[in-house]
Formats: C-alpha cells, structure tokens, sequence
C-alpha cells in the first residue's frame, strides 16, 4: 500500500486480495488502534464511569462482603460508608454543581482515611481484596513493612503508589481517585523494642513520610517502585482523593487499652468491670490515643479519622470460615474432586475437628487451610487414579491424616 518492496528487512504480507501490507505499516497502524483504544477508555474512565445513582449504597456494599467475610460487622459498615462517601467526592469533583445549591457552594467533602485494628488473621486483608472485587476505581494493597526512612535500605514512600498507578496501567487521573490498602500500619510505630533492630529504628522518619501522602499533596512517584533512582523520570500524582485504608494486628495494645479503661474506673466497682473487659474483646474498645500510646505520631492519627476494630475468632466463626464464604475452602475442594466427578462431603464432626485443633494450635483462620491441606493431601493423590462416587471426610479419617503427617509438630511453637 505504501509502496515498500518486499525485502527482509521489511517484509510485506498478503492481508487481503488486493492489500499488501509492510510490517512497518502494520506496525504503524497497531500503533494508531492503542492510541484510539486509550482515547476511548479515559472518556469512559472519566468519573470512573460511575453516577452516584449507579454506586453501590452501603448495605449493599455490605451484603456483598458478607458473601466474603465472616463477622466484624462493625468494621463492615465502616468500610461501607467511607467507600460509598469516596464515590460521592469523586461524584462531586466530576461534576462540582450538580446537587449543589447556593449554600453548599463552599463545602468540600474531606476524605475519611480508614484505620483498622485487629489480631492478625481476622480478616483486614481479606476485606480490603473483597472490596477491591466489588470496586471499579484503582485499588491496591502495599506493605507498610517494606518503607524505611529515605537514607536506609528499603523502597521510597512514594513507592507505595506506583502500584496504584500500575493498577490503571499509568493512568494518574484514575489513580489520584483510587483505593490503597496499607497492611501492617503497626510496623512503622515508633517503638524503642523495635524488634527490627536492622531496619529504621524511630520509624518516625517513616511516619513523616506517610503523613505527607496521606494529608493529600503532590508527590513523586518511581514508575518502577522501589528506591528513587537518579535518571529515573518520576510521575507526579496528587494524593488528596486517594483513600487510604490501613490494616494493622497491634499486637500488645490491649494493654494500653486495658491500661486507660482500669485507670478511668477507679472507684467504680472496679474488680467487676475489670473482668468484664476482660472477658469481652478489649480491641473493640479501642481510641485514638491507644495508636497513640502505641507509637503512631498524632499527625498521622489524625490523618485517620475513622478508627475501626476487628474481633478475635472464635469457635463459631471459624466454623463458619469453613464453609460459608463463597470461596470457604471446603467448597474449594469440593469443586476440585468435582472436576475428577468425585462428590466430597465433610462431616459435622470432621468439620468440628478441624475448627478444635486450629484452636488448640493457635492457628486461626489460616491455620485451617493448612490443616484441611494436610488432611486432603493423601485423597487428592490417590482419588484421581482410582476415582469413587462419593468420598467422605469424618473425623476419625482427618484426625488419622493428621497424626500421619505429625501434624503438630510442623506447627510453630509460640
Ligand atoms: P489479616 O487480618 O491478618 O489481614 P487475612 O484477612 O489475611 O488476615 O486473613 C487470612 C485468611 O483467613 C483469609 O484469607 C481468610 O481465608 C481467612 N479469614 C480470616 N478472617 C476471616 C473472616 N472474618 N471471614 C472469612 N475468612 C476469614
């Protein structure tokens, strides 16, 4: 078409009858269509697609984790409001006079950044990854644990969102409207038994850093992650509608709490309520000045209105965890022997012996994968090569596979 001759350098390929095309124009025209794709989607992405008539109300935000998540309903509804009211600022910022009269004109909704308190394993990663399913703005989950001050080995502040803008292949409107999820907010606490005695020790350095972000500010982010590089180009991305949702177990701030609580109650029937504090889950009771008390600079606790708790698991949650989440691990594997035309049932008591000895271990909901793992290993060896109608798991056959592998002793002591 362009008039190329064949040649190796530029091969030209029969498209059609008629139509010869020079790879340099194939390329050319490959080019033009990405270009074209691009322009489309960013129309489309605009306000992220979503009116606010079309964005999920809370408790329908919140019924869709409950398909998810067991209990710690109070973080549920938490995280409901602050994502429908994080669509209703990206709403507004699109559209900054619709719904609007006169004496609104002036009112700027402010982002209520999230934190979330709870043991490890109850469920704050699996929150933020089930909210991520529902959500269609950017999101991502970083790792508070792999920030140090600028100066100590480790990744850069701002490296924390070069995942969000990989999220949306680099496009920085969306990602200035997007969700991060930072795990383990506790580590950066500024805490003299730092027992990282390698990394940062004040991880206040750290906290500084984070405040700007979180505060809402332009900050320059490493395309690639990791630490500033001199000749690398970096991206500015303005941080001031990006919600952040923090996730952190505190292990041990139950003793600041416990601390606060005896020490108001002084004088009021103090031995009964001091048993009744501790017998409830002291976490729920959890303020801001615990985080305080814990090591969290007050900038950055401010920075975090909304302070939410997850509760311990108990028996009957884990039991649930088994097998009620749409993904709960024994409808896993149910569906795996499915696929051999196997029917695998659990029974109650079976059930009942996996739940007892992630309690007698310690291990909390992810000990029960690794438990049912142990418990399935030898039937999905052998249950392909010899396939049954129906294969039944009781507690006498998970309890003997269990004992088999010497299960308790691959659990880590504490
Ligand atoms: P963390 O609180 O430490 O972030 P996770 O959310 O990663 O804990 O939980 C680990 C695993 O345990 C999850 O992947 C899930 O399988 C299970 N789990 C924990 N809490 C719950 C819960 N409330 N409901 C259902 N499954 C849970």
């Amino acid at each position: 078409m362009c008039g190329t001759e064949d040649s190796a350098a530029t091969p030209v390929v029969a498209i059609l009858p008629g139509l010869d095309l020079c790879t340099d124009c194939i390329r050319f025209i490959d080019e033009a269509r990405d270009n074209q794709l691009r322009e489309a989607k960013k129309g489309e992405d605009s306000g992220d697609g979503k009116k606010l008539k079309d964005v999920p109300k809370p408790k329908e935000i919140n019924d869709f984790l409950n398909q998810y998540v067991i209990g710690q309903d109070d973080a549920k509804k938490y995280l409901s409001v602050a994502v429908y009211n994080h669509y209703k600022r990206i709403a507004e910022m699109d559209d900054p006079k619709a719904n609007r009269d006169d004496e609104d004109m002036d009112v700027d909704i402010e982002k209520s950044n999230i934190v979330m308190v709870g043991p490890t394993g109850t469920g704050k990663t699996l929150l933020a990854k089930s909210i991520a399913r529902l959500l269609d703005v950017p999101f991502t989950i970083v790792d508070a644990t792999v920030l140090t001050e600028a100066g100590y080995v480790g990744e850069d502040i701002e490296s924390l969102l070069t995942r969000l803008l990989q999220a949306c292949d680099y496009d920085v409107e969306r990602a200035q409207r997007g969700i991060v999820f930072i795990d383990e907010i506790d580590k950066i606490a500024r805490k003299s038994d730092n027992p990282s005695i390698t990394r940062d020790v004040s991880g206040e350095g750290v906290q500084q850093g984070l405040l700007k972000l979180l505060e809402g500010s332009v900050v320059l982010v490493p395309p690639q992650g990791g630490r500033k590089h001199p000749d690398q180009k970096m991206i500015p991305v303005d941080t001031k509608n990006i919600l952040f949702i923090c996730g952190g177990a505190f292990d041990g701030i139950e003793r600041k709490i416990a601390a606060r609580l005896n020490h108001r109650m002084v004088g009021y029937g103090q031995d009964a309520s001091k048993k009744k504090h501790e017998r409830d889950n002291l976490m729920k009771y959890v303020l801001p000045q615990d985080l305080k008390s814990f090591g969290l600079i007050p900038e950055i606790i401010g920075r975090l209105p909304i302070l939410t708790s997850l509760n311990p698991l108990d028996r009957e949650a884990l039991r649930r965890i088994l097998v009620e989440p749409k993904n709960a691990i024994t409808r896993q594997y149910k569906r795996l022997f499915k696929l051999d035309g196997v029917e695998l049932e659990f029974t109650d008591d079976a059930l009942d012996l996996i739940v007892d000895k992630a309690i007698e271990y310690k291990l909390g909901a992810r000990g029960l994968r690794s438990i049912v793992e142990t418990i399935m290993v030898d039937a999905m060896y052998e249950v392909p090569s010899n396939p049954v109608e129906k294969f039944i798991v009781d507690a006498a056959y998970a309890d003997a596979k269990l004992r088999e592998a010497h299960f308790a002793d691959t659990v880590p002591a504490d």
